[in-house]
């Protein structure tokens, strides 16, 4: 198995490149962010819930994620791999994450961490505001508390992957052509 976690600040472009990755290697994509907006459109109990923390720009709880994310490894079991966008984004997540890939026999191989200016992920986070419709994206606030809690509970993993030898870090600017090549020269090696 290829298994992949996509990382970086919001706004750095991980969805966009894990859309390629999947068509490249032919992976299964878990997206936690999509998979939360899902709930929210269905409006189901979970989905309510975890609004009221997306909406103020703060994380979900990580038993609720860890949960979502363990039933759908099970749902894929004849998966050739996985990418994780936007999960793990806390130690508590990247070691539940491994534990459940470990009872799969199987194990993350590479964290791709795409590095993104601080001012360049405001502007691109308000652009995709206008498309999107995503409240998250259209309240200055909102984008600043996402990127300050990045920043205290979710950039320290890259310690924690580099420590087990897999961390990579890949600039996060310039076309989506060049930056699927520099993260293809890395994957391409697994
Ligand atoms: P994203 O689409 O990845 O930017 O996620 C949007 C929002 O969903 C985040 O700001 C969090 O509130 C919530 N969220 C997504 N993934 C996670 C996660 N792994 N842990 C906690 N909260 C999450």
């Amino acid at each position: 198995m290829l298994n992949i976690i996509l990382f970086g600040p919001p706004g750095a472009g991980k969805g966009t490149q894990s859309d390629r990755l999947i068509k490249k290697y032919n992976l299964v994509h878990f997206s936690t962010g999509d998979i939360l907006r899902g709930e929210i459109k269905k409006q189901s109990k979970l989905g309510l819930e975890a609004k009221k923390n997306i909406d103020k720009g703060e994380l979900v709880p990580d038993s609720v994620v860890i949960s979502m994310i363990s039933e759908k490894i099970d749902e894929n079991k004849t998966a050739k791999g996985f990418i994780f966008d936007g999960f793990p984004r806390t130690t508590p997540q990247a070691e539940a994450l491994d534990k459940l890939l470990a009872e799969k026999g199987t194990e993350i191989n590479v964290m791709l961490a795409l590095e993104v200016e601080k001012d360049e992920l405001v502007k691109r986070l308000l652009n995709r505001g206008k498309d999107s419709g995503r409240t998250d994206d259209q309240d200055i606030s909102i984008i600043e508390n996402r990127i300050k809690v990045y920043l205290s509970e979710t950039a320290p993993l890259t310690e924690y992957y580099a420590r087990q030898g897999k961390f990579y870090g890949v600039e996060g600017i310039g076309t989506v052509d060049e930056i699927f090549e520099k993260l293809t020269f890395v994957t391409d090696k697994f």
